[in-house]
């Protein structure tokens, strides 16, 4: 049903009326390289909000690889996105009505807003305020689920300890450029893999690390032999394929793998083969782990209480691309792909009041 009172946004050089609510929904399914061609702009009209229900406007969205993998129709950790439906996506929006008691008009929050200006939650579910100080691009990056999978894919599933030798490969990307640096603050040695002489450069010479591997212009083989000339103790493996492969290819004994994404395989129409080498998971009494960070969530305390001293002791840097535009809200996702992005990849629909 439309909305009987015009929605009046006060944040802007001059107050506007809102009545439409802009969306890029699931057009098809991707078979292959995901694109805007498989998606469709609709705008619907704004509705008025129920009881207990709170309305949310998107400031800012988030661009996870694990999108892609929303839109397949398979079996996955959450539903696939229906066809028809808004693209699913994390975003930080901004209170700007509400029938529940736990939220006030003004509130910084954080979401599955998805690809829309506006989105009304029933009982605040899903909901949660942003912690004081934090931004909405931090809260969506380094102090959000990013800085959680890094943080706790890495401390809870391997133990990096002094000496040891950590290999992170899509390192710098949004989650791998935070683990390497955590490895460093645990007072490993830590050797990254990632595409390009700017992103290697940034790695080495901004974040720490003590070398990188540029895996569009080099051997990763022989990289890997070379920087890990005691082998390797943890690897963060963000990509998978050749990648997992040459690096299960250079354990220590009693290794670690933490098994945090396939990037590589993602866009593949068919299920990539598995590494060739996994015996020598055997023969060096390695463990290879995966995991998922929506089990970790209830843990962010323990996490803040790290990563806040971290940050603002500059021992823990982020960066963030930001692009702006909300008809280049399916393009974006394509950044990611293409490895377009350097740091957590975002996109700014409007400021906070
Ligand atoms: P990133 O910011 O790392 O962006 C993706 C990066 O992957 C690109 O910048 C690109 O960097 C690299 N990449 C893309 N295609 C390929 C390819 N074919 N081969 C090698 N590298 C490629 O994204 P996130 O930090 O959000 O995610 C990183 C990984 O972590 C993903 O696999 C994701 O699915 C996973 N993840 C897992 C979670 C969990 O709970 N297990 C939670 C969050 C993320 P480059 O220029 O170096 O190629």
């Amino acid at each position: 049903m439309p909305r009987i009172k015009p929605l009046e946004l006060r944040n802007q050089p001059k107050e506007i009326i809102v009545t439409i609510n802009r969306q890029w929904r699931l057009k098809t399914r991707p078979s292959g390289l995901i694109g805007p061609e498989h998606f469709e702009y609709v705008e619907t009209e704004l509705a008025d909000i129920g009881a207990e229900e709170v309305l949310v406007r998107n400031l800012c969205l988030s661009f996870d690889p694990t999108q892609r993998g929303w839109v397949n129709d398979m079996e996955s950790y959450m539903p696939p996105v229906g066809i028809g439906e808004v693209m699913r996506a994390g975003t930080v929006g901004q209170v700007v009505e509400s029938n529940h008691a736990g939220f006030e008009p003004g509130d910084l929050v954080q979401g599955l807003g998805g690809w829309q200006d506006f989105f009304t939650v029933p009982n605040g579910v899903g909901l949660s305020k942003l912690p004081e100080g934090i931004s909405p691009e931090q809260a969506l990056g380094v102090f959000g689920t990013t800085g959680l999978t890094a943080y706790f894919g890495l401390l809870d599933l391997s133990e990096p300890k002094p000496g040891d030798t950590v290999l992170v490969s899509g390192a710098a990307g949004a989650t791998g450029s935070v683990v390497g640096q955590i490895a460093k603050i645990k007072g490993a040695r830590v050797v990254g893999i990632a595409g390009g002489p700017e992103k290697c450069a940034w790695l080495t010479g901004s974040l720490g690390f003590d070398a990188a591997i540029d895996y569009k212009n080099e051997s990763v083989a022989e990289g890997v032999a070379r920087h890990c000339p005691d082998r390797i103790n943890v690897f963060f493996d963000n990509v998978g394929g050749d990648i997992l492969e040459i690096g299960l290819s250079h354990l220590a004994m009693n290794a670690r793998v933490i098994l945090c994404g396939g990037i590589s395989g993602y866009n593949e129409t068919e299920p990539q083969p598995g590494p060739k080498n996994i015996m020598n998971l055997v023969i060096t009494r390695s463990r290879m782990e995966g995991f998922i960070i929506v089990d970790y969530l209830h843990r962010i305390g323990e996490f803040l209480a790290d990563m806040m001293p971290w940050y603002q002791q500059g021992l823990v840097q982020h960066k963030e691309d930001v692009q702006e535009g909300f008809e280049n809200i399916p393009s974006t996702l394509q950044r990611l792909f293409s490895g377009q992005n350097t740091g957590k990849q975002l996109l700014k629909l409007a400021d906070p009041s």
